[in-house]
């Protein structure tokens, strides 16, 4: 028995499915989780001491790579000084300013501690704000697990929403509608339907949990007008986008502005941050200026505001994004050049820092439904042939796969290499 497989029976004693958040389990594609030691740059360790070369980053936050120095300093440092007050510090304001100075369409912003609260909290001052209950969200689109957010669309596209786990009461899903995302008319109709209903429509503007796929060309522009025909605030969930395709998120790449944006994952360096913020307008709605109440013991935690700040300093440095785009180009160009010498139907998709790929001959995935085409036993052959050579990709056909600024000409080798062999066997 390796020592990763002795320490998830171990877990699973106490833990229910031996994981604290299920898609680490290796649900999708089998076999027993890696369990992690150390890591550092590109690397970790795993409890067998064996070498990983990492593509999932925490899901996202490593994008300086593991154990940057200055985000480890930064966080010493701060954790010398206490580990939280429960009260404000002069470093909450500094985030503030840095994320508003950023990203132009925030004006104001308040910190959480998880992309989940985020959503939700962005979802409640959007209803509060409109004074309208429904919402607008797209299939294969996750936005963490507020109730509201574990929704499915109902048979028909028009049919009331449709809870996608137990506990979530129907009461609470039938204020949720579900769009088909690049599908402009798909959401037009549900705002025709509802007309005076809907708060908001909240989208991640390149959906990275059904793998990766960019917008359309005119989707995010398309949803910014229908959102201001029918009076709908427009939340751009950027948790995982934010400080991934520059500093100024997906809206900044794609030019596209919304009234509210989350943020998480990067945000906080590695440590549990999320932030929601827009328009000062819809903002001062926000208890104790305004009436919608969201509040929170460990917001803005001083250790956790070190870790966060340090990281967008790091990264809002000329030339950062420029040597992970190239890799990440040179990342799938790489894979589907080695694919189509085998002669292995196989699709990629990457924006910025994010990739995805499918097994399929799509001439392009821009959907939920294409995603579901691939051909998963190969998918899951493919990734324990990979992990076997020391690649760890997101253990599931439906997740994005992160670079960071750690990953260099050798890492690009020994992924291409393993590539090879993995499509070899
Ligand atoms: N929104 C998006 C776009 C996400 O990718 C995630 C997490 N994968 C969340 C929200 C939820 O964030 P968290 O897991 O920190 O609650």
């Amino acid at each position: 028995m390796t020592i990763s497989e002795q320490l998830y029976t171990r877990a699973q004693e106490h833990i229910p499915g031996g994981v604290n958040s299920p898609v680490r389990a290796f649900t999708g594609v089998g076999g027993t989780p890696v369990f992690i030691k150390s890591a550092d740059g590109a690397y970790f360790t795993s409890a067998d001491n064996k070498q990983y070369l990492d593509y999932v980053g925490s899901w996202g936050p490593m994008i300086l790579g593991h154990n940057n120095p200055a985000v480890l300093e930064a966080v010493i440092d701060a954790a010398k000084r206490g580990l939280s007050y429960g009260a404000p510090t002069e470093i909450e304001a500094e985030m503030a300013e840095k994320i508003c100075e950023l990203i132009p369409s925030i004006d104001m912003v308040r910190m959480v501690n998880s992309g989940t609260e985020a959503t939700m909290s962005a979802i409640r001052l959007a209803r509060g704000y409109t004074g309208k209950d429904k919402l607008i969200k797209f299939e294969g689109c996750y936005h963490g697990h507020a109730d509201c957010l574990l929704v499915k669309a109902g048979s028909g596209a028009l049919t009331l929403g449709e809870p996608t786990s137990p506990g979530v009461p129907a009461d609470f899903a039938k204020h949720t509608l579900t769009a088909e995302f690049n599908n402009l008319d798909s959401v037009e109709e549900l705002l025709k339907a509802n007309k005076d209903d809907v708060a908001c429509i909240i989208v991640e503007p390149i959906a990275g949990n059904m793998n990766c796929i960019p917008p359309a060309e005119g989707f995010l522009e398309g949803l910014r007008s229908l959102c201001d025909q029918y009076g709908a605030v427009l939340i751009f969930d950027e948790v995982m986008t934010g400080f991934r395709m520059g500093v100024d998120g997906a809206q900044g790449y794609y030019k596209v502005q919304p009234d509210l944006t989350t943020l998480g994952k990067v945000i906080g360096g590695g440590m549990p941050v999320g932030a929601f913020g827009g328009k000062k307008e819809i903002m001062d709605h926000l208890a104790p200026v305004g009436p919608v109440y969201q509040a929170g013991t460990l917001s803005g935690n001083p250790v956790a505001m070190a870790a966060g700040l340090t990281a967008l300093n790091e990264l809002s440095k000329p030339g950062f994004y420029e040597p992970l785009f190239a890799y990440t180009e040179a990342l799938v160009i790489g894979m589907r050049e080695i694919a189509d010498q085998k002669g292995i139907p196989f699709t990629t998709n990457h924006v910025g820092s994010m990739f995805g790929f499918f097994f399929n001959d799509a001439e392009t995935v821009t959907n939920f439904k294409q995603v579901t085409n691939g051909d998963m036993d190969r998918f899951k052959k493919f990734y324990h042939a990979m992990l076997d050579q020391g690649v760890y990709l997101s253990p599931s056909a439906f997740e994005a796969g992160f670079v960071s600024a750690a990953h260099g000409d050798k890492e690009l080798k020994l992924t291409l290499e393993a590539f090879e062999q993995a499509l070899t066997k």
